[in-house]
């Protein structure tokens, strides 16, 4: 199943998206969960309801709303780097020991085609596509043959990086947290649908030239790695988001590089996810 946050002009609402279709859950059944980590948070309880309606609720064609972040406000957003051995190569680091986290800040969530944001305090602003992870019922030390089980499902993800605040220190977590700059969606595919996340071709684009071109089979840490370290340390939460690593590919790796321009279009994509594809405004 396809889950989506979007609106029509007026509240956000909560969506089954069936081909060119979304049924909107929240009006056949207005007070089944109060917003997208709710609905996460009580799925075993809802799962039923929520596909009798996908099957018979109020349709409204798809180019008809927007979609939104499919969680709009999630608790925490967690982020691999250096997950790909192509990229590793590009970046000039050497094959990590252990995996490299950070965060994106929450402020950062951008919906999936909402422009990105080049801050005027930055000229390195880089695109990443990344396979995204949504926390279901999450937990703390998760073990890897149980990660799956904690999951919710999967989108697609552009872990955009002002790349002079990145590097202007050890932490990277500025240069990771701009606002807009955490686009996601443009739904969640449920776990059951998605089946393997580590068979998923992922690509990027800018202005329509192919940058990016790989496959999620080419973790160093695959995803049930990610979530058995990750929550040895926290609590993983419903809705939560786990970006996954990008390949090579990124501005940073040309040279010289090739960073985004007020004006440029990015498409990212994920097989069997769909593809977020924003405009880079320049900050006035
Ligand atoms: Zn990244």
């Amino acid at each position: 199943m396809k889950i989506a946050t979007f609106t029509s002009g007026e509240a956000s609402e909560i969506g089954v998206v069936d081909g060119d279709i979304i049924v909107s859950v929240s009006r056949a059944a207005p007070r089944l969960a109060t917003g997208m980590i709710d609905l996460i948070a009580r799925w075993s309880e809802v799962e039923g309801e929520v596909r009798r309606i996908a099957q018979s609720g109020p349709k409204l064609r798809l180019d008809n709303v927007r979609l939104m972040a499919p969680v709009p406000r999630p608790g925490k957003i967690m982020a691999l780097g250096l997950n790909y051995a192509d990229h590793i190569k590009e970046s000039g680091h050497e094959m990590p020991a252990k995996q490299v986290w950070f965060c994106k800040q929450v402020t950062a969530v951008n919906g999936p085609y909402d422009p990105i944001v080049l801050p005027k305090v930055s000229d390195a602003v880089d695109y990443e596509v990344e396979l995204v992870a949504v926390v279901g019922k999450g937990g703390r030390y998760i073990p890897k043959d149980q990660a799956s089980a904690a999951l919710f499902g999967f989108c697609c993800g552009n872990d955009v990086s002002a790349r002079d605040w990145q590097i202007a220190t050890s932490q990277w977590v500025l240069g990771k947290s701009f606002d807009t700059h955490a686009p996601f969606g443009p739904w969640i595919t449920t776990s059951d649908e998605v089946g393997d996340p580590h068979t998923l071709g992922i690509r990027s684009f800018v202005n329509g030239e192919k940058r990016q071109d790989s496959n999620t089979s080419n973790f160093v840490f695959n995803v049930w790695d990610q979530v058995e370290y990750v929550s040895k340390v926290m609590t993983l939460e419903p809705g939560d988001l786990i970006f996954t690593g990008t390949p090579a590919g990124v501005g940073m790796g040309f040279k010289p590089p090739k960073y985004l321009k007020d004006g440029d279009t990015v498409r990212v994509e994920l097989d069997r996810l769909g593809h977020l594809e924003a405009v880079c405004l320049s900050e006035v």
